[in-house]
């Protein structure tokens, strides 16, 4: 059986070092006269085009038509190749720990298509991935201009592989890597498989509330990860299927107690997703 892996880019793959954030400040500053002032974690783990909608509407107190949003799409393509160089001149470049190593592997192994489901624009990925060279490895992808969301953006990479290697893709055949819980909440939206990195981007109590079936810290611990797709055994002789690794003790204790079955967690977990965008702790 084919699996489809789509790793999200920023704090996933590689940590660009803010350029993402600083092109877009900048092209604001040309293109509006003004630098935009906000907290990072408003734009991490949503998609590009969201992005300068939301940046645009804090500038102007309205929203954006979709000239204005080519236009600042334009310029921040324009402005993010110095401001990857920058970052790497500055040594402020990382590969996330395990990457390469891990997507060397999966690359071999014919039941594996690798793909990027990224909320950055196709060319900002390329941009963004050039200094890791780990751009090579992924043949499809959905990317920022998919839409608006994250859930447009994951299923337009599966269209894409699907057409690439012709075969349909049932939810539970498509495992999504990222590292904010709106990767983990697009994931779940669209009924795939989720793996959270600890160490990127995300807030750690929104992660630990969206709850991955896998959270790893980096990369590095590629056994864990070939158990979390299926095509390592599970040490513990636990068959995947029925056995969801527990994002937490409690959904652990839970699950283990009550013997609950992989679509009532299902349902617990997509309960607990739409509590978590509207504020409210479960
Ligand atoms: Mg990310």
């Amino acid at each position: 059986m084919k699996k489809l892996v789509l790793f999200d880019l920023d704090g996933t793959l590689v940590n660009a070092g803010g350029a993402g954030r600083t092109a877009l400040c900048k092209a604001m500053k040309e293109l509006y006269g003004k630098t935009p002032q906000f907290e990072h974690s408003l734009i991490s783990g949503r998609t590009d085009l969201d992005n300068f909608s939301i940046v645009y509407e804090l500038l102007k107190k309205k929203k954006p038509t979709a000239a204005e949003l080519k236009k600042i799409k334009n310029k921040y393509l324009d402005i993010l190749p110095q401001e990857v160089h920058a970052v790497v001149r500055a040594k402020k470049y990382d590969v996330i720990p395990g990457a390469q190593k891990l997507l060397d592997m999966l690359v071999k192994n014919k039941e594996i298509i690798l793909g990027l489901g990224t909320g950055n624009l196709q060319e900002g990925a390329r941009i963004k991935l050039a200094p890791s060279k780990l751009g090579k490895y992924f043949t499809v992808g959905g990317y920022g201009e998919d839409g608006h969301t994250r859930e447009d953006m994951l299923l337009a990479a599966v269209k894409r592989a699907e057409k690439k290697v012709k075969t349909k893709f049932t939810p539970d055949q498509v495992y999504v890597v990222g590292d904010t819980h709106r990767d983990i909440c697009a994931a779940k939206n669209c009924g795939f498989h989720s793996a959270v990195l600890t160490n990127g981007f995300g807030d750690a109590q929104k992660i630990q509330r969206a709850a991955a079936e896998l959270e790893m810290k980096d990369l590095k611990d590629l056994s864990t990860l070939c158990v979390w797709l299926g095509i390592k055994e599970d040490p513990k002789g636990v068959k995947r299927g029925n056995y969801i690794m527990p994002a937490s003790a409690i959904e652990h204790v839970f699950f283990s107690r009550t013997g609950i079955d992989e679509d009532r967690l299902k349902m617990l977990r997509i309960k607990k997703y739409s509590d978590l965008e509207s504020g409210t702790i479960m």
